[in-house]
C-alpha cells in the first residue's frame, strides 16, 4: 500500500516526510503520473483561534416573528427544486418512507423525488469527469472495501457524485447535511433510493440538524471507521456524544477552513485521537474551490434572492482571502464599487494592488448597498453596524458558519422580521428602515444558488484520494495528527482535470529538468510556493 508522505503538521512546526513507495493510488492513476515526492509545505495558524468546543450556534431561526413554511424554504432557491408542496408542513421525521427496495434506512423530504434527483446527479456527473474516471479505474480494486464512512457535507448533486463514487469503491456511507439550507431534496431522495443512508432535507431546524447527524453515527450494528466532514460539526458530535467511536476510526478527512481550524485546536490540546487530513489547505482545494467557486456563485446567490443590479452599487466585502478575492473579482467585473475590510496587512495590500479601497467597516457602513462577509470569523457585522446601515442594504455571508453576522442581535422585540421570499428576510426598524438579510446569515451561495460543478469535482477528487490513503494506510503510518496532502497529490488531481479543457502540458526536457533541479514528473514547485 502507498505511503503518500503526508505531513503531520502543527502550527509553527515544519515537518518532512520524504519517502514514497508504490501505492494503490499509483495503480489507479496511470496515466497521468501519480503523486510522489516530498512535501514540506507549512501553514501558520493564529494562536487565538476559537476553541474547538465553541461551536457556532444554529439556534434562533425558530424565533422569527412569523414562521417559515417549508414551501417557502423549498420553492425558490435551489436551481433544481422539484419539490411537491403538498407535504410541506409534515416534518420528514414524522413520515414513514421506504425506497423501492423496501428500505427505510434514511430520512429525506420526499422519496418520490428520487427520479428528479437522479437526473441532477447525472447532469453533475457530466462535469465531474475526473472523479468519474477515478471511480472507473478503482472500481475493480475496491480500495474502500470495508470502509464505513460517516459523512457530513452539503448534500448537492456534486457531493452525491462523490458519495456514489465512495460506494462504488466499496464503502458503506451514512450521510447528513452540514448546512440546514443547502440540501437539494431531490438529490437526497435519489441517494436514499440508491441505498445510501442519508438523513437530510432543506430547511432543517437546529434540532433536526443534530438529530440527522446522530442518526448517521448512532446505529445498532454499524460503526463508522472513517469520517468525512465539512465544518467539523460531525467530528464535534462524535467527540461529545460517542467518544468510543474513535477507537475504530482510521481517520478524519476535513474540507473546510473552519473545520480544519477546529482540528488544529484539538491537536494543539492533545485531544486529537486519530489521524486527520486537512483537505482545505491543498492547493487544489483552497485555490480553486474557495476562489473560483465563490467567484462564479456570489452573483447568482445575490441575484436570485434580490434581483439587484450591481453596476455602480457600493459593496463592502469583509475579508480578502480566497473567498473574498473570488467575490470581489465578480463584483468588480459587473461595475460595482467595492470596498474591502481586512485585519491582515498582506491581504489588505493585495486588495489595494487589485484596485480596491481598504477601509474600516464603520467608515462605509452608512453608504454601502451590499455587505458581504467572507472571513470565517465571528461578529464581523455587529448590531451597531446593522443599526447604521441605510434602508434596503443587503447583508449576506459567504463564510462557512453563521457567526459572521450577529443575526441573534436582530431578534429583539423592537425589530420586525418579514419573510419576503425564500431565504430573504426584511428586518424592519421602528422608523421603517429595512435591512435585507439573506439566508439568515448562512453561507449565501450554497443556501440560495447552485455552485459550479467542475470546481467541486476537484475538491471531491482530493477528498476521495485522501479517504483512500487514510483508510489503506497501515497502522502507525499516520499518527494522531493533522496531515497535509503532498504537492504531488495536488498536481495529480489537477492533471486529472486538464483533459476537460483539452489542455496540453509542456514536458520538461532532460536538460531543462537538470537546469531547474526538478524531476521531470514533478513536483514542479517547492512547498513554499504560493500560486
Ligand atoms: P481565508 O483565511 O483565505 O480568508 C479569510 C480572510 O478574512 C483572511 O484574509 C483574514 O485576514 C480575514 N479576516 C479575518 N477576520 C476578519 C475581520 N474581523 N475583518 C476583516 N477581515 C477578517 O479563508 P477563505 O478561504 O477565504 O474562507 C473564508 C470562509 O469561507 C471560511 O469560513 C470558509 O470555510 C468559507 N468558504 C466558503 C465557500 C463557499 O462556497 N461559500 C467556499 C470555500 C470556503
Amino acid at each position: 500500500m502507498s505511503h503518500l508522505g503526508l505531513l503531520p503538521f502543527h502550527p509553527g512546526k515544519a515537518c518532512w516526510v520524504p519517502t514514497f513507495s508504490a501505492s494503490t493510488l499509483t495503480r489507479l492513476s496511470q496515466p497521468p503520473q501519480p503523486p510522489f515526492g516530498p512535501d514540506t509545505r507549512q501553514i501558520q495558524f493564529a494562536d487565538d483561534m476559537q476553541e474547538f468546543t465553541k461551536f457556532p450556534t444554529k439556534t434562533g431561526r425558530r424565533s422569527l416573528s412569523r414562521s417559515i413554511s417549508q414551501s417557502s424554504t423549498d420553492s425558490y432557491s435551489s436551481a433544481a427544486s422539484y419539490t411537491d408542496s403538498s407535504d410541506d408542513e409534515v416534518s420528514p421525521r414524522e413520515k414513514q418512507q421506504t425506497n423501492s427496495k423496501g428500505s427505510s434506512n434514511f430520512c429525506v423530504k420526499n422519496i418520490k423525488q428520487a427520479e428528479f434527483g437522479r437526473r441532477e446527479i447525472e447532469i453533475a456527473e457530466q462535469d465531474m469527469s475526473a472523479l468519474i474516471s477515478l471511480r472507473k479505474r478503482a472500481q475493480g480494486e475496491k480500495p474502500l472495501a470495508g470502509a464505513k464512512i460517516v459523512g457530513c457535507t452539503h448534500i448537492t448533486a456534486q457531493t452525491a457524485v462523490l458519495i456514489e463514487t465512495l460506494c462504488a469503491l466499496g464503502a458503506q456511507c451514512r450521510w447528513s447535511a452540514c448546512n440546514i439550507y443547502s440540501t437539494q431534496n431531490e438529490v437526497a431522495a435519489a441517494l436514499a433510493e440508491a441505498g445510501v443512508a442519508v438523513f437530510a432535507w432543506k430547511g432543517e431546524s437546529e434540532d433536526d440538524f443534530w438529530w440527522c447527524i446522530d442518526r448517521c453515527v448512532n446505529m445498532d450494528g454499524w460503526q463508522a471507521n472513517m469520517i468525512l466532514d465539512d465544518g467539523g460539526d460531525l467530528t464535534h458530535w462524535v467527540y461529545k456524544k460517542y467518544p468510543n467511536v474513535f477507537k475504530k476510526i482510521r481517520g478524519i478527512v476535513e474540507e473546510s477552513v473552519t473545520g480544519v481550524h477546529r482540528l488544529y485546536q484539538l491537536s494543539k490540546a492533545g485531544k486529537l485521537c486519530v489521524p486527520a487530513m486537512n483537505v482545505n489547505d491543498s492547493v487544489t482545494k483552497q485555490k480553486f474551490d474557495n476562489l473560483y467557486c465563490c467567484r462564479e456563485s456570489i452573483l447568482d446567490g445575490l441575484k436570485r434572492t434580490t434581483d439587484v443590479m450591481f453596476g455602480g452599487k457600493q459593496v463592502v466585502v469583509c475579508g480578502y482571502g480566497e473567498v473574498g478575492k473570488g467575490c470581489c473579482a465578480a463584483l468588480k467585473a459587473l461595475g460595482a464599487i467595492v470596498y474591502i475590510t481586512e485585519i491582515d496587512p498582506i491581504c489588505a495590500l493585495q486588495a489595494c494592488m487589485d484596485g480596491f479601497r481598504v477601509v474600516k467597516l464603520n467608515e462605509v457602513i452608512r453608504q454601502v448597498d451590499v455587505v458581504i462577509t467572507c472571513t470565517g470569523n465571528k461578529n464581523v457585522v455587529t448590531r451597531e453596524h446593522l443599526d447604521r446601515m441605510k434602508n434596503s442594504c443587503i447583508v449576506c455571508n459567504m463564510g462557512h458558519s453563521n457567526t459572521e453576522i450577529d443575526v441573534t442581535s436582530l431578534r429583539t422585540p423592537e425589530l420586525t422580521w418579514e419573510r419576503v421570499r425564500s431565504q430573504v428576510d426584511h428586518v424592519i426598524w421602528p422608523d421603517g428602515k429595512r435591512v435585507v438579510l439573506l439566508a439568515e446569515g448562512r453561507l449565501l451561495n450554497l443556501s440560495c444558488s447552485t455552485v459550479p460543478t467542475f470546481v467541486l469535482s476537484i475538491t471531491a477528487t482530493t477528498q476521495a484520494l485522501a479517504l483512500i490513503e487514510l483508510y489503506n494506510a497501515p497502522e502507525g503510518r499516520y499518527k494522531q495528527d493533522v496531515y497535509l496532502l503532498p504537492k504531488k497529490m495536488d498536481e495529480y488531481v489537477a492533471s486529472l482535470h486538464l483533459p476537460s479543457f483539452d489542455a496540453h502540458l509542456t514536458e520538461l526536457t532532460d536538460d531543462q529538468a537538470k537546469y531547474l533541479g526538478l524531476n521531470k514528473n514533478g513536483p514542479f514547485k517547492p512547498n513554499y510556493y504560493r500560486y
